[in-house]
């Protein structure tokens, strides 16, 4: 299947193009030519299958013809070796948990499928090594960071801010070693980025290294997240639960939902769509009025979603042909402020007994106040509480647990590079690599 770029000034794509390059030379985003629906024989039986053959089937629709069945297959099942669970959180609200993958937060999957499909272009071609270069806030350094471990022929630049990620995160890509390189920059998260987007457009470091980069902008990244939505129905349909069902999605970047909207157009009978939003409200905006005014960031307590200019807006709008009405008929949207999502996370606690993440708040409180009669939600509790351990202790006046799989994180010896914010300095140690 071709790429198209969401600017349609950039040449049409192949898959393997569209994976290695990240974004089109238009600056646009890659769009897949066409979209699969799924026979509905798929659905009739679908609460019989396994998250892995649910996943395969879907990516079969969007990769199966660029990527043979035998190593498609293996690229998904390597990468679903974990489960996402639908929690019973009250009788129409349930929480889909995903955060079982290794650094339990949900961007394990997309890191961990855009690693091995890549790896698998790689090997085709006969190639070189290729560079992915990520600037982090925290979660995505971790995840990509672990999605890529040990692949081979793939090396993993992590530039993240001195001082400014908290130590858990911090020990989930600093401690790694192998194919990961750790580098603090004596700077903000905006120096990191601005560091990785001046190699990018560098001609000498270029010639020197093949450099790629794995935010949700690489459609390898982002379209993988739709498993999620089938497993989910499938869930909510073995329940007797599917009929009137409604998803809500935390979102920052909006890779998460758009690929969840890919799945409508696929056939998945999702009725309908709640984008939850923090202080960051430039969606929400959009959804009232038809104008999409990007802003600067605030900070927040949610601060992976902490987003001025969401990057997939633009396949949004393209998968809906620019029509706000259709948009506005299928998502709608809510936002909330800090003091609102501490209170959320405190009710459900003592209302619940379940303990909801910052993001996940988001998702709960717009299903608890959005959802209709007859409707039955989920909603998507995108990181464990305890990668936001500081923050959901001081507003729960707990000690919450931290599971082992992040303890043993800590325990490992942390290994990073210092470097200046200074562009000169990091392409010298990039041209020496
Ligand atoms: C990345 C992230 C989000 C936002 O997802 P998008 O795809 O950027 O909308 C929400 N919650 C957590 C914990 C995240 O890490």
């Amino acid at each position: 299947m071709n790429y198209y770029s969401t600017n349609g000034k950039a040449p049409i794509a192949t898959l393997e193009k569209a994976v290695v390059k990240g974004l089109a030379e238009d600056k646009g985003l890659y769009m897949p030519e066409n979209i699969k629906p799924l026979p509905q024989s798929f659905f009739d039986n679908i609460e019989n299958l396994s998250f892995q053959e649910i996943a395969y089937t879907v990516a079969d629709a969007f990769f199966g013809e660029d990527v043979d069945a035998e190593s498609l297959k293996k690229i998904v099942y390597d990468t679903l070796a974990f489960d996402v669970p639908a929690v019973k959180v009250t009788d129409t609200i349930y929480s889909l948990e995903l955060f079982h993958g290794p650094t339990l937060a949900f961007k394990d999957v997309g890191a961990r499928f855009m690693a091995r499909l890549l790896q698998y272009f790689l090997k085709k071609e006969g190639k070189g090594q290729v560079n992915v270069l990520v600037a982090t806030s925290g979660d995505t350094g971790s995840a990509v960071a672990n999605g890529f471990l040990g692949v081979d022929g793939i090396h993993v630049y992590v530039l993240y801010p001195k001082g400014k990620v908290s130590p858990i995160q911090e020990c989930q890509f600093t401690t790694l070693g192998q194919n990961i390189t750790a580098i603090e920059v004596e700077g903000v998260f905006d120096d990191c980025q601005a560091l990785v987007k001046s190699a990018f457009m560098d001609a000498d470091l270029n010639a020197h290294m093949k450099l790629t980069s794995a935010n949700s902008i690489n459609v390898a990244r982002f379209l993988p997240q739709s498993f999620y939505y089938f497993y989910a129905y499938a869930q909510m349909k073995k329940i007797g639960k599917a009929d009137q069902l409604v998803a809500c999605v935390p979102s920052g970047n909006f890779g998460n939902i758009c690929s969840a909207l890919f799945g409508k157009k696929m056939g998945l009978p999702i009725k309908r769509f709640i984008a939850a939003n923090n202080a960051n409200d430039i969606f929400y905006k959009y959804l009232q009025t038809g104008e999409y005014n990007p802003k600067p960031s605030v900070q927040t307590i949610a601060n992976a979603m902490d987003v001025g200019d969401p990057s997939n807006f633009a396949r949004i709008y393209d998968l809906y042909k620019k029509d706000h009405k259709a948009i506005c008929a299928d998502i709608s949207g809510a936002t909330y402020s800090d003091a609102q999502i501490a209170e959320t996370i405190k009710q459900v606690k003592a209302e619940t007994g379940y303990v909801c993440d910052p993001h996940g708040a988001c998702g709960y409180r717009a299903l608890a106040e959005g959802l209709k009669a007859g409707e039955t939600g989920f909603f998507l509790e995108t990181a464990h509480p305890a990668k936001f351990k500081d923050t959901v202790d001081k507003i729960l006046g707990e000690d919450i647990e931290i599971p082992a799989k992040l303890q043993a994180f800590m325990k490992g010896k942390k290994q990073s590079i210092p470097m200046s914010k200074d562009f000169a300095d990091f392409k010298a140690f990039l041209l020496k690599e």
